[in-house]
């Protein structure tokens, strides 16, 4: 039986664009709009879904980077929406994110030994005679080597300094890492690379993971269970496997059309998606997908569905299923 390490109930973020002469909000970018799920204690959970729809941002409320605007995160049990802001930072050393831009995430005054650390000093996690030894082994954890540890990000290379973020993320012994797009900037020769050490790294700390990205190729080696997001929501939850055999939303449909097959004789019809992805400040009263949706029916404008489970664990928001 798996034990919940996060469970995420109806999350909110909402970003105010424009308030009435009272200060109260008129208008707001509903960035991620109500989402549940759940995250096992050493599952990796892959969340995909395009830019914009929010994916990102759910990850830095999960981190504290942003505040709620509701919904409740719970984490090993506890509420962290009702923490005040001290308590809320003890709870952050173990909720850690590993960032898009390898380039933009590092301090370039910093030499990466000073990076690594930086969060070990702050919360005070060892003696600082202790530091030293311990960054070497980070170091060592993500294949860089020690006399690297007295140059700065600008002489390493793209996946090296996703391997320093990585190493800085682990710095500091986290429960749950989200890692946000963390192979996107990345040359494609070194994606799988940087993959596979998270893959082992997760076995290897006994490490949770919230992995997100923009296509379901990337999440498919490393994921447990994936999650779809489109325009702030989640439309689809299912194990990894039934996922890629049986997508049963239109818009998971279309995501894995999109996945490049090697074999000509798999080679499956390419859906593309026509329409534009209407604008998270003015959702649409019905299912939110509807504008760009090739089964869609009368009743999808008039209702938003609910996210309902179809079949053991595997989720779904669309009209076709009841
Ligand atoms: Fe398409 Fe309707 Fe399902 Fe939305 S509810 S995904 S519009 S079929």
């Amino acid at each position: 039986m798996s034990e919940v390490l996060m469970d995420i109930q109806n999350l909110a973020k909402h970003f105010i664009i424009d308030t009435d002469f009272r200060g109260r909000p008129v208008t707001a970018l509903k960035a991620v709009d109500g989402v549940s799920f759940t995250i096992d204690k050493g599952e990796a959970f892959g969340l995909v879904g395009e830019s914009g729809c929010g994916k990102t941002t759910l990850g830095k409320v999960l981190v504290n980077l942003y505040r709620p605007t509701k919904g409740k995160i719970y984490f090993e049990g506890k509420d962290l929406t009702v923490l005040n802001e001290e308590q809320r930072r003890s709870y952050c050393k173990d909720i850690q994110m590993i960032f898009q831009d390898p380039y933009a995430s590092l301090n370039p005054k910093m030499s990466i030994g000073d990076i690594i650390a930086e969060p070990i000093i702050i919360n005070r996690l060892l003696p600082k005679n202790q530091v030293e030894e311990r960054v070497i082994y980070l170091l060592n954890c993500v294949g860089l080597a020690r006399h690297q540890r007295n140059r700065y990000p600008h002489e390493f290379s793209g996946g090296q300094r996703q391997r320093v973020g990585i190493a800085r993320a682990l710095a500091v012994e986290p429960k749950l890492i989200v890692c946000d797009e963390p192979v996107s900037a990345l040359d494609v020769s070194i994606q799988a690379q940087v993959l596979n050490l998270l893959s082992n790294l997760k076995e290897e700390f006994g490490l949770t993971y919230l992995f997100i990205a923009h296509g379901l190729n990337v999440v498919k080696h490393i994921s447990d269970r994936v999650g779809v997001m489109y325009l702030g929501k989640l439309v689809e939850i299912a194990p990894k496997r039934e996922l890629y055999a049986n997508p049963l939303h239109p818009y998971t449909q279309a995501l894995l059309s999109a996945i490049p097959v090697i074999n000509p004789e798999k080679k499956k019809e390419r859906i593309i998606l026509e329409g534009d992805v209407p604008s998270p400040i003015n959702t649409p009263a019905g299912c939110r997908f509807c504008s760009r949706c090739f089964k869609e029916m009368d009743q999808c404008k008039l209702n938003e569905p609910a996210l309902k489970e179809i079949s053991p664990n595997h989720f779904v928001a669309c009209h076709l299923f009841k």
